[in-house]
């Protein structure tokens, strides 16, 4: 159930039409896929399920039974592991029978010494649960999806009814109309900080921050400041070369 309601994602927000559509198509293509894979099957069992008894087969083997006279057997293995097994259950004390449904080397084990006791067992394909017999396979799929025509040849309905979008129903409170950022989105002032660092001059398509730009008469101001500085420098080196040529002059030193 969970595998056909992860398969039926990409539909599940079409429309109804669509959507039933969809799953139409899918099952027609699940079906074909099994029936390939059913006629690749040898045996009566499938393949997983093959594979798994085959491998409790050759354990089995290995394994020491003692039948109690009724139903149940005492199965020890190799690394001296001990189960229970019942037939008439079908079950293990090992809980692998009972969860998969295949039994296992215990189990087996145990079908083997009752076959050796001379008793009617079966083999142990028998003992597998149906979901996993190619027969049961076969019977659930055996049915075909028909293929159908395009919409353009569908039979118009009847159906005087026509179907109306549902009211708009105004929500409360001021729409947003902020853009939602993501979470790891930088904000807008860090944006301006960027662009100012960077000296990119798309910063109006980006942001709202505008750089301050020199007029003319504050670059005037500045010059003429920079020229006051300089004669006052030059003033005080010339009054200090006056005041030192007196001093010479007069033989201070
Ligand atoms: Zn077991």
């Amino acid at each position: 159930m969970e595998l056909f309601n992860s398969k039926l994602d990409e539909a599940r927000d079409k429309p109804i039409i669509t959507c039933l559509e969809y799953i139409r198509e899918y099952l027609t293509k699940r079906i074909v896929n099994v029936h390939k894979v059913l006629d690749k099957c040898k045996g009566s069992l499938s393949t997983t399920a093959t594979t798994i008894l085959e491998n409790n087969k050759t354990e089995a083997s290995k394994m020491r039974v003692l039948f109690n006279g009724a139903d149940k057997y005492q199965v020890t293995g190799l690394w001296m592991e001990q189960y229970v097994v019942n037939l008439k259950e079908r079950s293990c004390t090992c809980r692998k029978w009972d969860i998969t449904g295949i039994p296992c080397q215990h189990a087996i084990a145990a079908m083997y010494d009752k076959m050796q006791n001379g008793s009617e067992c079966g083999d142990p394909e028998a003992w597998v649960s149906k979901c996993y017999w190619l027969s049961t396979w076969n019977a659930m799929y055996q049915h075909t999806i028909d293929p159908i025509n395009g919409r353009s040849m569908w039979p118009r309905s009847d159906c005087p009814t026509t179907l109306l979008p549902p009211k708009h129903h105004k929500q409360v409170g001021r729409p947003q109309k902020k853009r939602k950022r993501a979470v790891d989105e930088p904000t807008q002032s860090l944006l301006s900080v960027i662009r100012q660092v960077m000296g990119n001059g798309d910063v109006k398509e980006v942001t709202n921050f505008k750089p301050k730009k020199f007029t003319f008469s504050s670059v005037l101001i500045y010059d003429k400041l920079v020229n006051l500085l300089v004669l006052f420098v030059m003033v005080a080196m010339s009054s200090i070369n006056h005041t030192l040529a007196k001093a010479c002059s007069k033989g201070c030193y």
